[in-house]
């Protein structure tokens, strides 16, 4: 076993503890990365409320980060001590199911193994050893930093686009402002699509603009709402609490889709809102290896990666209680060099 440091909750309290953690010693196709950068999402904060993952005990969160290459198994000739790399929400699955065979490992029917949860332990930590195959080698010219949130909060956007054909001529909403959402918006944005967000925020509207949305709706505005009536081909709703989906669904065009990913995703819906306009529910999880190395190359080409707000990750209290707030624009990314 090798061991490391990081930051872990018990008893479902924000105030993590700097606790050492063991990883395994290398497999033939692993690598051992030191994690430089770990975005802070908010199903981080699901989980050590208890929400997401079956084990409600102590829980070392984190599902986005990017690293440095610090040795690699007999097997592997991908990767070298020195790469940059990043690493999202999966570090292996069975490899031989329908859905790994179609690169969406995602969904494995045999459950991928998730970066942390279910025994693994995540990102807010100095170290991490996973199979060759999950690592992706970060893009030149992107920044390690703002790239870290590409691998969660940027893939749940971009697989959900891809499946609906979004390009020039559609029109998108984005529900909900946060880490998501404005990765949501831009890269919704440089696929050539118009693009709105739909936000509980009036403050966010300029924010919304400089991202490349035409503009913000209120979704307290009655009468806006009203007005909007039918316009979009894709809702990405991301919204992080419980809320009434009828008032999106409302908003979609005929046969258009609304897409849950925000969490809890356990929620009523009338069936009358799909019925009239022949709508589609739809949800989405992460990413598989085919849409993460694509949205990886699809960033690098456009300069697309995350507005972050970066803090030793002694700080990891304060960004998640901030978090919780509302009160970032628009991810928190954790710098671990601190953990040496
Ligand atoms: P975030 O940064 O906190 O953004 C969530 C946004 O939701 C907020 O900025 C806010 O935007 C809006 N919101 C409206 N009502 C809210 C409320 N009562 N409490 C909190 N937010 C509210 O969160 P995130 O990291 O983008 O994650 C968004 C959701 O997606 C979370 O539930 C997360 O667990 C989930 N998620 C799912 C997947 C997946 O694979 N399906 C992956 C990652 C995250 P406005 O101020 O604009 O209204
Ligand atoms: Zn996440």
């Amino acid at each position: 076993m090798r061991t490391t440091t990081g930051w872990q909750s018990s008893d479902h309290s924000t105030a993590l503890r700097r606790v050492p953690i063991e990883r395994r010693d290398l497999r033939d196709d692993d690598l051992a990365v030191r994690i430089d950068y770990c975005g802070v999402c908010h199903s981080d904060l699901h989980a050590i409320h208890g929400l997401m993952t079956k084990n409600t005990d102590d829980v070392v969160p984190g599902h986005e980060f990017t690293g440095t290459v610090t040795e690699v198994g007999g097997s592997v000739t991908g990767f070298a001590p020195g790469d940059l790399v990043a690493v999202g929400t999966l570090v292996d699955s069975c490899g031989t199911c329908a859905m790994c065979r179609a690169g969406q490992e995602n969904f494995c029917y045999e459950g991928p193994v998730t970066t942390y949860g279910g025994g693994t332990k995540g990102g807010y930590s100095r170290e991490y050893v996973l199979r060759d195959k999950f690592a992706y080698h970060l893009p030149a010219g992107l920044d390690p930093a703002a790239a870290a949130p590409l691998m969660c909060a940027g893939i749940t956007m971009w697989e959900p686009m891809r499946a609906a054909g979004i390009g020039p001529g559609s029109k998108v909403a984005v529900a909900g402002l946060g880490g998501l959402g404005h990765l949501g918006v831009k890269l919704a944005v440089a696929l050539g699509a118009e693009v709105t967000v739909l936000s509980r925020t009036p403050d966010k509207a300029a924010d919304a603009r400089r991202l490349g949305a035409t503009g913000l709706l209120l979704t307290t505005d009655e009468a806006g709402m009203r007005e909007a009536t039918g316009r979009f081909d894709l809702i990405l709703d991301t919204i992080a609490a419980p809320h009434e989906l009828s008032p999106l669904l409302r908003l979609l065009t005929l046969e258009g889709t609304l897409s849950v990913v925000g969490a809890p995703i356990e929620t009523p819906v009338k069936l009358i809102e799909l019925a009239i306009g022949r709508k589609n529910l739809s949800s989405s999880g992460t990413g598989g290896t085919r849409h993460t190395a694509e949205l990886l190359a699809f960033c690098a080409e456009h300069g697309i990666t995350a507005d972050v707000e970066v803090l030793p990750s002694a700080q990891v209290a304060d960004a998640l209680d901030r978090l919780e707030k509302g009160d970032v624009r628009y991810r928190f990314v954790l710098d671990l060099a601190d953990l040496d």
